[in-house]
């Protein structure tokens, strides 16, 4: 066979993907099994976010419904998952209406349509220091220019991301909560940043862990639709609504932007079974509650485990938390780096998430589990730091 590259190929692809690296995502399951000649059903995955508890009952009740209707193509315009949102999530005030949804597969086909709809070559995008790689990536795709604004805290800093702005400027991310710190903004601080940026300027809401957040004054984003006609907020069933696998997220905005969504849209972008699976989901309250109920659970666990051995972490409100490995913990030297837990975790049959590509070089990044599966990392990293004082 000749040397697919001999081609030169690769040579030929638009400058901006020349320079890319694919999304590093979380390492799967069966990948660590067979490198670590264990049994699938004995790993603990707490890398990617996911809902530890398994799907929806419900969900599974009506993928099942839906596999008869295998040979047909989805509903394009998925009108009953979206039925299904404006009921969800309208209020008194702030009504929501079918025009004003996108729907992704994923959220993060979402953030795709809307550097697509509004970055062209050398635009400027804002977002945050240690926040979600995909922003960076579209933008890179696009030919726009990403600016990064040093985080305050590991939080958006958004007096300086406002200050970021000019001529250049098409579009601004903001995470809340963020991915992989956890840190969050109030609807005060989102309003007052919202002010601050001009009209023909758009901002991203990025809500994925939306569902999992106590706060009183947690920023919705969905009640600053009305004031202000440039926010797009996006939000996921990948996470509290455990549907990662089927990829169904979406987007709320104007119906003017979503129209404009709409036609970079591939057709049936979204599969029946996910259509099915999230209206379902979205009507199982008592699932999404106890999504919630174990979150909380795991994160009191783990929060006051880290402060036992001493481990710096930054306090969250998703379904993740981020932790430090430093130098000395309980006035001794650690003796080993992030980067060496992790490795050690994974022999161990527990991957997590190491973020120094999110420049956090001395953080892990841990999802929350089930309680069986929180304890087994927490025995798993005792006896690693342990031994490496030893
Ligand atoms: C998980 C996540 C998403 C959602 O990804 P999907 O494509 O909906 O699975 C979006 N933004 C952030 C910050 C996330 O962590």
């Amino acid at each position: 066979m000749t040397n697919p590259t001999a081609h030169g190929l690769s040579d030929k692809a638009r400058a901006e993907i020349q320079g890319l690296r694919p999304y590093l995502p979380g390492k799967p399951i069966d990948e660590l099994a067979r490198e670590i000649g264990l049994n699938p059903a004995d790993i603990v995955k707490l890398a990617s976010n996911e809902n530890p508890i398994g799907p929806s009952k419900k969900a599974i009740a009506a993928m099942e419904a839906e596999a008869r209707d295998l040979t047909r193509y989805p509903d394009g315009n998925g009108f009953e998952l979206k039925q299904a949102l404006c009921e969800k999530l309208s209020t008194a005030s702030d009504p929501v209406t079918p025009e004003q949804i996108t729907l992704g597969n994923g959220s993060s086909d979402i953030l795709d349509f809307i550097v697509t709809c509004f970055v062209s070559k050398n635009d400027q995008v804002i977002f945050s220091q240690h926040a979600f790689a995909i922003y960076g990536l579209v933008t890179t795709v696009q030919g726009g220019e990403s600016i990064i604004v040093p985080a305050k805290n590991y939080g958006h800093d958004l007096d300086a991301m406002a200050a970021a702005i000019n001529d250049k400027t098409r579009l601004i991310f903001v995470t809340n909560p963020n991915n992989p710190t956890g840190t969050w903004l109030t609807r005060t601080e989102i309003k007052h940043f919202m002010g601050k940026v001009p009209s023909d300027v758009v901002v991203v809401l990025d809500e994925a862990y939306f569902e999992y957040v106590h706060e009183d004054d947690f920023c919705d984003g969905l009640t600053l639709l009305a004031e202000f006609p440039n926010l797009i907020v996006t939000r996921t069933f990948s996470k509290a609504y455990g549907l990662a696998a089927l990829r169904v997220g979406y987007g709320i905005s104007s119906p003017e932007i979503a129209n404009l969504m709409n036609r970079v849209r591939p057709p049936f972008n979204v599969n029946s079974f996910a259509l099915a699976a999230a209206v379902a989901t979205l009507k199982d309250e008592e699932y999404v509650a106890e999504s919630k109920a174990i979150n909380d659970q795991g994160m009191s666990y783990l929060t006051q485990t880290f402060d036992e051995l001493d481990l710096p972490y930054i306090p969250s409100v998703g379904n993740f938390v981020s932790f430090e490995i430093p130098e000395q913990a309980n006035g001794q030297p650690t003796n080993i780096t992030a980067a060496q837990v992790n490795d050690q975790l994974l022999a161990a049959g527990v991957i997590i998430r190491l973020v120094a590509n999110y420049e956090m070089p001395n953080h892990l990044r841990v999802s929350i589990g089930t309680p069986k599966e929180n304890e087994i990392f927490i025995s798993k990293l005792k006896k690693i730091l342990a031994d490496a004082r030893s």
